[in-house]
């Protein structure tokens, strides 16, 4: 009995140390919205499979912090959903990225479309479309600069209404990727009536290839029907030549990966995709 008490209090002395350092993180995070301080993203290239060309980007939150370093946008990423900061740090990010579009645009580069990450509460939010619209005015943006990557499980139970965001995020021109496709809530029926352009198959599949048979098994049914719905169908993830090679076998448009080029500051993104396409 008394051991039991004491595994308790142990167990619960855990508890508050994980919820204290919890809380601290919400409050850090919180500050760094406010000041910009620490926040970031990083920019990573989808190449074409067959000749190596730069076709977009992804940006992807990075979370410096004093305190408690690098942080990972997947573990800031949900704490900031959780604690009702994701709105204001998506807002702030996707500035950033339109800011840096027009950086490079008054650079005389001729930047890629970066595609942003939408959580659902982002993707829910009644004036998103006002929002994007604003963005792309006010740093005077071509249609189709920015596009969006959001997951099947953002739109569950809602698909009636998630085909008219869909939409209108299509009007303004916007390119719109399912991401981490084949987890999850995958559900192959209602996939054609989502006026999407792009697939990404998880890396979850990519780095399973040749080990298992299974996946490459539903690697050839996913890019077979992507294909019939005419999809770009990004393979993520991609690490080795040898998937590389395998992904040739495949309806497999974009490759988006270490080995083709990893998540980098805007800085070196430019100099090493932008600059040598232009000039
Ligand atoms: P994601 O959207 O699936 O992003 C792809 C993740 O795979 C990134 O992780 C990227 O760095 C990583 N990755 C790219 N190539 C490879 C590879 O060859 N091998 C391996 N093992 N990994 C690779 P990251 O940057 O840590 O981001 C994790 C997740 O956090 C993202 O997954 C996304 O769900 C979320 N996230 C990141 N930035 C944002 C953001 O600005 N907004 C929202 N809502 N979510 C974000
Ligand atoms: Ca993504
Ligand atoms: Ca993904
Ligand atoms: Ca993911």
């Amino acid at each position: 009995k008394q051991e039991g008490r004491n595994s308790f209090r142990l167990y619960s002395t855990r508890l508050d140390v994980r919820e204290h350092r919890w809380l601290a993180m919400e409050t850090a995070l919180r500050d760094s919205i406010d000041s910009g301080e620490g926040l970031g993203l990083h920019y990573q290239p989808l190449v074409e499979r067959d000749s190596g060309r730069l076709y977009s980007m992804e940006a992807l939150a990075r979370w410096h912090h004093p305190e408690f370093g690098q942080v990972s946008p997947a573990d800031f990423i949900p704490l900031a959903e959780r604690s009702g900061l994701i709105l204001p740090l998506s807002r702030y990010l996707m500035h950033r990225v339109a800011a840096q579009l027009r950086t490079w645009l008054d650079a005389g580069l001729t930047p890629v479309p970066v595609a942003v990450n939408l959580s659902a509460q982002q993707f829910w939010q009644q004036d998103l479309i006002e929002q994007i619209r604003a963005l792309y005015d006010d740093y005077r943006l071509p249609a189709g600069l920015i596009s969006f990557e959001l997951t099947e499980s953002m739109l569950l139970d809602k698909q009636q209404q998630a085909v008219q965001v869909l939409q209108e995020l299509r009007q303004l021109g916007c390119r719109v990727a399912m991401d981490d496709f084949g987890t999850g809530y995958s559900s192959l029926s209602y996939l054609h009536q989502l006026p999407i352009t792009t697939l990404k198959i998880d890396k979850s599949f990519i780095q399973q290839l040749g080990e298992n048979q299974g996946s490459n098994t539903i690697l050839a049914a996913i890019t077979g029907m992507a294909q019939g719905l005419k999809l770009t169908v990004v393979a993520e993830g991609v690490e080795r030549q040898d998937q590389l090679i395998t992904l040739r076998q495949y309806h497999v448009n974009l490759i988006q990966g270490y080995l083709t080029g990893r998540p980098m500051p805007a800085e070196h993104v430019a100099r090493q995709y932008l600059m040598n396409d232009n000039g």
